[in-house]
Formats: structure tokens, sequence, C-alpha cells
């Protein structure tokens, strides 16, 4: 059966622990959200700051070689110009092969300076007065210049000198130029080699970590020089079909994230274009040195984090445990404070609160309210038969009864003193009250007999009911219940009236 719930005294709906759980929820994701936002933000930092440094040593290796480059450059011009002189030819060949190759004393690293014919012939080498016979009309950089006009300074692949001169067994480039006459004629080409070790020199006297690499490769993708080399001695090896190095080739200055194809390791590359050289600087830096500091931080911060938001959490269960024991506590009080000990059903508080609330819900409705006064017949005569103990037993089992045969959940049952009971039955016309009030009164006749009685337990049971109709306050509302009541003990008890 259903049975109407006595009112909450603390007037309170809701579970109050959601509320706790709902604030600390958002606190701890507030604390995450924050804490994240940070560390990405440091993260960002820390690369920020790691790609400026790399760019500073980018540029710092572009000036450089630019420099050097340059010097070559002028070298090659001087000694052009030379050669072209008629009046170099009267002159001896020691004075002829100073003024060659006097500015060529100022080029760092330098490998052997030549002068060749339109065939690839040697006319004059810089570290012998008397050339030694030659021919390098093979070699790619003359190839470029006798079909080229136009080729300017070229610079070649890595490649280690035929000969068994100074430096054969180090790896070299070249810079080169045309000898053109003055109609354009190619007349033959200006060759200054440079050993590479210049690189390695540059890179040495730069400090950009243990993990990292500095390399240095041309426009073909082909490695010049690289500190430290990452997989054996690869000068000469081209790069150009890893697809970090299509990216630099491709964008000529920049940085990104990326993962070597070497060691399958994380860096940061900063690359950039020396010049207009066709080659271009790579700075590596290792992820794991880049972010070292940040890695350190975002452990303990995240570290203290959990543990704050877990000892948050811990705490919220804490306090929603005591709030719950709390609340069941008022419940179980609020329960108590609103039923009657000795039957289980509503006391006359509720009953009166009830029937206020029910009484304005009809005013409002126009729904009809009726109420039945129930009275144990000959009670005093059964206690004093039965003694209090099975009076009181008797008044449960009629409870019981009673309680059966109300079923909506707007309906009350109360004990309203002693052996009476009240039932609050809303939006019910006397009609209806009038069943269910017979009904009580036949079940409780089929109670068992107690030992010695003859007759069956009764009750008489007044009835009232109010519609639009009958123009009465509650208390005449009562009051006719009561005198409906005290009719039927008049008219022989065990009957209903109303
Ligand atoms: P009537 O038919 O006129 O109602 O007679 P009655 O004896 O029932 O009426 P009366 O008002 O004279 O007596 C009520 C009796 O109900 C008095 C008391 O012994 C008994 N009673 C009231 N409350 C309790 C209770 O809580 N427990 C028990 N066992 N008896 C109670
Ligand atoms: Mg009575
Ligand atoms: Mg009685």
């Amino acid at each position: 059966m259903t049975e109407r719930r006595p009112p909450n005294p603390s007037g309170r709906t809701g579970r109050p622990e959601i509320l706790v759980i709902l604030g600390s929820s958002l606190t701890v994701i507030a604390i995450l959200g924050i804490v994240t936002f940070l560390l990405i933000r440091e993260h960002a930092n820390a690369q920020e700051a790691a790609t400026r440094g790399a760019t500073t040593v980018a540029q710092l290796i572009d000036a450089d070689v630019l420099r050097t480059v340059e010097l070559y450059d002028l070298t090659l011009q001087g000694l052009i110009a030379a050669a072209q002189r008629d009046d170099l030819k009267q002159v001896s060949a020691q004075i002829r092969h100073l003024v060659l190759f006097d500015r060529s004393t100022t080029a760092r690293f330098k490998g052997d300076i030549l002068l060749l014919d339109k065939h690839g012939e040697v006319l004059a080498d810089s570290s012998l007065i008397a050339p030694k016979p030659g021919n390098f009309a093979d070699r790619d950089y003359f190839l470029v210049h006798a079909f080229n006009r136009d080729s300017g300074m070229f610079i070649s692949r890595p490649f280690k000198p035929r000969c068994d001169c100074a430096y054969s067994d180090e790896w070299q480039i070249s810079f080169s130029r045309r000898i053109s006459s003055a109609t354009g004629e190619f007349l033959g080409v200006a060759v200054a080699s440079m050993r590479l070790a210049y690189f390695d020199q540059l890179f040495n006297s730069l400090d950009i970590g243990t993990d990292s690499t500095l390399a240095i490769i041309n426009d073909d993708g082909v490695l010049l020089a690289q500190k430290p080399f990452l997989e054996g001695n690869s000068i000469g090896k081209s790069f150009a079909g890893r697809p970090n190095v299509v990216r630099m080739l491709r964008e000529g200055s920049g940085s990104f994230d990326g993962v070597s194809s070497v060691d399958e390791r994380p860096r940061l590359y900063t690359f950039s274009r020396v010049g207009n050289l066709p080659l271009t600087v790579i700075v590596a830096l290792s992820s794991d040195e880049v972010f070292a500091t940040w890695n350190r931080t975002a452990v303990v911060i995240s570290g203290a984090t959990g543990v704050l938001c877990i000892a948050l959490l811990w705490l919220t269960w804490l306090l929603c445990r005591e709030l719950r024991l709390r609340y069941n506590a008022e419940q179980e009080l609020a329960q108590l404070a609103a039923t009657d000990a000795l039957t289980g059903v509503a006391n006359r508080r509720t009953l009166d609160q009830t029937l206020r609330h029910e009484w304005f819900r009809a005013q409002r409705s126009g729904k009809p309210l009726s109420v039945l006064m129930i009275d144990a017949d000959h009670f005093k005569a059964f206690n004093d038969r039965h003694g209090h103990q099975a009076g009181d037993q008797a008044l449960r089992a009629l409870a019981g009864v009673i309680k059966a045969n109300v079923h909506r959940p707007t309906d009350l049952v109360a004990r309203y003193g002693g052996e009476e009971f009240s039932v609050v039955l809303a939006e019910t016309d006397s009609e209806g009250a009038r069943q269910i009030a017979e009904q009580i009164r036949e079940q409780v006749q089929q109670l068992p007999l107690m030992a010695g009685d003859e007759q069956p337990m009764s009750v008489s049971i007044g009835i009232s009911t109010w519609t639009t109709a009958s123009d009465i306050s509650l208390e005449q509302l009562l009051f006719a219940a009561d005198k409906a009541l005290y009719q039927a003990k008049e008219g022989g008890r065990n009957r209903v009236v109303g």
C-alpha cells in the first residue's frame, strides 16, 4: 500500500552532499585546467627559448660561412684578373706565381688553388711554381662553367683530392669561377678548394649540448659537415630523400619539431639558408635536452596537483559521509516526530498539518475532501478483559486494517488519540468515503477473536465531506465527523454514519 510520508521538518528536499560533490568536482576540474594550461604554456616557452637560441647559433654559422666564402670568391676573382693580364707572360715564373696567388693567403683552410685552361689542363697551381700536369675536365665544376656562361661562383660536392698533395685524405669542397674572354668565350676555370675541417672547427667553437647536432648540407641534400656524426662518417652522402631534409630544402629557413630518421629521437630542428649560397645550416636540438627542465617541473607540479586533488576529493568524501549520516538522522527524527510510536501511522501533529494542507488544496481545486473518524467499540472493556498489552496489540491490528484500505498517496491515516483514528481522504466524495469506511468496518470484524471473547472487535465510523456546495469551515468539517461518530455510537456501534 502507499502511504503519505510525513513532511520534512528541515524543509530541505535534495541530497545535501550533491552540492558539495559538485563544488569540489568543479574545484578539482578548475585546478587541473589551470595547471594543465600553465604546463602547456611553460612547454611552449621552453620551445620558444630553445628555438631562439638555435636561431642565434645558425646565424653565427651563417655569418662565418658567408665571410669565408666571400674570401674564397675574392681569391678567385683576383686570380682571374691576374691571369688575364698580358704583361704577366713576360715575368719570371716565380713572380707570376706570386701575383696570381697574392690574394689567396687570407683564405682559411684552403687546399689547392688551380687555374685551368679551356681543356681542363692545369695552367697554375698555388702549391707549386711549376704546376704538375693534370686534367680536370671531368670535374662537375668544370662542366658547369664550360657549358654555362652565367654560372657565377659554383660550389662543388664534397670530394677527396686525386693528388698525393697535402690534405689529400681530407674531405674538401671547391669554389670555382669561369674565365671568359671579352666576347664571353670560355677560356678556363679558376678553382679553389677548401678543407671541410673548416666546418668542424666552426662547429667545435659552439656549445649546443651533448645530444644535439649541427650540420650543413648543400642544395642537393649532401652532407658537408656534422657535429657529432649521427651515422658513421656520412660526409658526401646525400640525405635528399629524408622527409626532414626535403622540408628544410623546400622552406629555406624556419624551425619545426621532428623525429630524426637516423636515431628515431625527437628533435627541434632550426635551419637557415646561408645568404644566397646553396648551403643550409641545420641546428637539431635534442628535445630531451630542451625539455629536461620542463619535464622535471611537470613531474613535480603534476604530482603535487594530483596529491592536492586526491586530498580534496578524500575530504569531500568524508564531508559527504558526515552530511549523509546527519541527513539520515534528521530524516529519522522527522519520521519519529511525525509518527505515532505504538501503531506506526501518522500522529496528531501530522494529521493537523495534512488536514490544513488538504483543506486549502480542496478550496483551490474545488474537489471534495472527506474525513473519517474511527473509534474502537467498548475498548475499555477489551482492555479490562485482556490487559493493556493485548489492547496495544489490538490497536496495531486496527491501524493495519485501516492502512490496508487507504491507497492513494495523498490519503493519510493518523491516530487521533487513545483508540480513535482519523483518515483524511483528498479528492474523495462522501460515497467514496463511505465505501472505504464500510470496508474498514467489515475487515475489523474479521480480525481474529481473542480467547474468551464471543464478539469480534468492531469500530464505529463517522464521515463528513466537504464539497463546493457545503459552506463549512475546517473546524465544522471535523465537528461534523465527530458528530457522525457519536451518532454511530448512539445507533448501536459497529456502523458507519455520514
Ligand atoms: P465506546 O464504545 O463508547 O467507545 O467505549 P470505549 O470503552 O471504547 O470508550 P472509552 O472512551 O470509555 O474508553 C477508551 C478506552 O481506550 C480507555 C482506555 O482503556 C483505552 N485506551 C486508550 N488508549 C489506549 C492505549 O494506548 N492502549 C490501550 N491498551 N488502551 C487504550
Ligand atoms: Mg473513544
Ligand atoms: Mg471507543
